[in-house]
């Protein structure tokens, strides 16, 4: 278990001063000098060799990310953006940490840009998070006016750093739509490659990383790659924070160690199951955008990337969604492709139609109201959808589909049976219109 002293996040819960004066005592801003003074080229190495996979969702190496960027500036300037959009449904860890430590990310701001060796980051913040955006705020403004940051700041790299509010839509947060808004245009994925490495920002060498994975480098560097390093299992090291809601007796965020089981992630920090761990279904275990598990797979899971990879799921966000055995699984899983569908930009066929349609098909399914051949016809639809768009939306879409169906088909055939079974009802003619 990771101990209190290790958490890089010290004011997670907000119980302490979030701004200069106590993000100092807490060591943010110590020696950020010394590490600039180190160069480029270490931090990156620093940071690929601690092993920081990305925040966000995906968990590609941040270090090798970083290493992307052209290594001098030419013609074009360099940027960072940051993806403070938070929206992943279950997910709110990047708002605490803007709400509560907002000069620890800042300071990452900086190292990260100089890195880079880009004088200008935006932060790209979700619409919904005005009071996050005024915390932040002030503290950009304390940190200019202590010129920790700024034209000229004591650290000797001009430095300027721009909030950029977002307005509401999910698909901004993918990282070139979130490109698309901020050039003011509307907020549409681009197809990759071009990465934004090669072509961001107005055409120019971006890197676009989350909240959290930034602001976590300076204590990385301050405390040594190798102290990250001992966290977790190979490949995925460090401390993590995790959103754990749902059917759990006290819901919270908190930093763990990567790659805690999750049953002992749950009991320690949020009192157990409701219920007791027997009376758990179901764990989507990172934010909505994976295939849940079931309660045999979370018995004995580790809440990394690839343990869970190797269940069919992912670690995505570690927003971890707990649902106990009064779930309504197909219900419950309707629900996010409504989210989905409702979130689509409509760019490409097989997410426009298809998010829509899987919607369609498990709010008949939820009630019971549709034929046995329809769940393999719903596998096959998200199999269509997964990897034929232009974006991860898609994907998205398509995983908690597949999730329901590998591990709560017999829920699904129960309330077809259930449903046929009560009187009045007959064969369903328009099922095959859908
Ligand atoms: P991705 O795997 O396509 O990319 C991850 C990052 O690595 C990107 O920045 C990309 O530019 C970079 N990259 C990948 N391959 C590269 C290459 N060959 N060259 C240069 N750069 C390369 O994933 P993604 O579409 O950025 O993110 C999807 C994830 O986002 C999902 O797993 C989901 O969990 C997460 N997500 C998070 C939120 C949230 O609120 N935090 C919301 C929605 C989705
Ligand atoms: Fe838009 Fe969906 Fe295509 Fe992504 S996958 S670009 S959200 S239509």
């Amino acid at each position: 278990m990771l101990q209190d002293k290790d958490r890089i996040f010290q004011n997670l819960y907000g119980l302490k001063d979030p701004f200069l004066e106590g993000a100092k005592q807490r060591g943010a801003w110590n020696a950020t000098k010394l590490m600039l003074d180190q160069g480029p080229e270490w931090i990156i190495e620093q940071v690929k060799e601690s092993g920081l996979r990305g925040r966000g969702g995906a968990g590609f190496s941040t270090g090798l990310k970083w290493s992307f960027m052209p290594k001098e500036v030419k013609d074009r300037p360099h940027y960072l953006v940051v993806n403070a959009d938070e929206s992943e449904p279950g997910t709110c860890k990047d708002r605490e940490i803007m709400r509560h430590d907002p000069h620890l990310f800042i300071e990452g701001c900086l190292v990260a840009s100089f890195a880079m060796k880009a004088h200008t980051c935006y932060i790209y913040i979700r619409g919904e998070y005005i009071h996050e955006r005024e915390q932040l705020q002030k503290a950009i403004d304390e940190a200019y006016a202590a010129k920790l940051i700024g034209k000229d700041n004591i650290h000797g790299w001009p430095f300027d750093l721009y909030i950029a509010h977002g307005a509401g839509a999910y698909i901004c947060g993918e990282e070139t739509a979130l490109l698309e808004s901020l050039e003011g245009k509307k907020g549409q994925p681009r197809l990759k490659p071009p990465f934004p490495a090669g072509a961001g920002l107005y055409g120019c060498p971006t890197t676009v990383n989350n909240v959290e994975s930034i602001a976590v480098v300076p204590t990385i560097l301050r405390r040594g790659a190798d102290w990250f390093k001992s966290f977790g299992r190979p490949n995925n090291h460090g401390t993590k924070l995790f959103c754990i809601s749902g059917h759990v007796n006290k819901p919270c965020n908190v930093e763990e160690e990567m790659s805690i089981p999750l049953r002992t992630l749950i009991d320690r920090h949020c009192g157990g199951v409701r219920g007791g761990w027997d009376n758990l279904k179901a764990v989507i275990p990172g934010g909505s955008s994976v295939r849940c598990i079931n309660k045999e797979i979370a018995d004995d899971v580790l809440m990394d990337f690839d343990a869970l990879r190797e269940h069919g799921s992912g670690l995505g966000t570690a927003a971890v969604i707990v649902m106990d055995k009064s779930t309504d699984m197909v219900k419950a899983i309707a629900r996010i492709a409504y989210f989905y569908k409702h979130e689509s930009c409509g760019q490409c066929t097989p997410c426009r139609e298809g998010t829509g349609w899987m919607w369609r098909v498990l709010t008949r399914m939820a009630k019971g109201d549709a034929e046995m051949h329809e769940i393999d016809k719903l596998l096959d639809v998200a199999g269509q959808i997964e990897g034929h768009t232009i974006c991860a939306l898609g994907d998205a879409a398509a995983w908690p589909v597949q999730g329901l169906i590998k591990h709560f088909r017999h829920e699904i055939e129960e309330k077809i049976t259930n449903y046929r079974r009560s009187p009045g009802q007959v064969a369903l003619p328009h099922v095959a219109a859908e």
